[in-house]
């Protein structure tokens, strides 16, 4: 999330310029909820990867909270839901709804669990939907479909093997997918936590990766379009 803050006098932003970036100086930990602008705050889950981190947000509804993406599905980010979810903070507030940005499991992982827990629908492009439904398919080996496209492309047998190795089981790593989903419907403004969102749709990380833009606060939720 990019939050430029207040503009000083000295550097007035002038209509149709770009405000300059500031980041928001607060320490972040793993599992502790963290107010990050107003009705908006930052919980960073654990991962079981390489990467060891996803950041997920919650905005605040009143009643209860927004989600934007879940974590993976392992025991420390469950443990990490039920902590914060019980916190000072969050008030023990239910969830009422969840965004996931885009498919991947550490975004996606834990959404039906959330889902069905809370009764809460998930939101989410249609296009990342199909291709969540698709690896998450019990019917379907998409592990051979998978080396079938990448021969047929020309990739060698041995690094074939390498890559297969060395790729995570998408179904290890998500919950069963919510039967409770409202597609996001583009490009109409979603509108959670008090806040009217633009919806901008990023290709290439993922098919349909949906990011939301709050213009009147300059407050964008990234996902992992814009990754350090
Ligand atoms: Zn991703």
């Amino acid at each position: 999330m990019r939050n430029p803050g207040s503009v000083s006098p000295e550097q007035p932003a002038e209509i149709g310029e770009h405000l300059p970036i500031r980041y928001v100086e607060i320490e972040i930990r793993v599992a502790e909820p963290t107010l990050m602008a107003e009705g908006i705050v930052l919980l960073r889950l654990p991962l079981p990867f390489a990467l060891n981190h996803i950041n997920t947000y919650l905005l605040d509804e009143g009643d209860g909270w927004t989600l934007i993406d879940c974590g993976v599905d392992c025991d420390a980010a469950r443990q990490a839901w039920d902590a914060a979810l019980a916190s000072p903070l969050l008030g023990g507030r239910p969830v009422r709804r969840i965004l996931v940005t885009h498919h991947h499991p550490d975004h996606i992982g834990l959404a039906g669990w959330l889902s069905r827990r809370f009764d809460a629908p998930m939101s989410i492009t249609a296009g990342e939907h199909a291709v969540a439904g698709r690896y998450s398919d019990p019917t379907r080996d998409v592990v051979s479909e998978r080396m079938a496209f990448w021969r047929e492309h020309g990739l060698p047998g041995d690094l074939i093997s390498w890559l297969l190795q060395r790729m995570p089981r998408y179904s290890k790593h998500v919950q069963p997918l919510p039967d409770n989903v409202a597609f996001v419907n583009l490009p109409e403004p979603v509108l959670l936590g008090k806040r009217s969102w633009r919806p901008i749709i990023g290709r290439g990380h993922s098919p349909e990766h949906l990011s939301l833009y709050d213009a009147t606060t300059d407050i964008l939720i990234s996902g992992d379009q814009i990754l350090p």
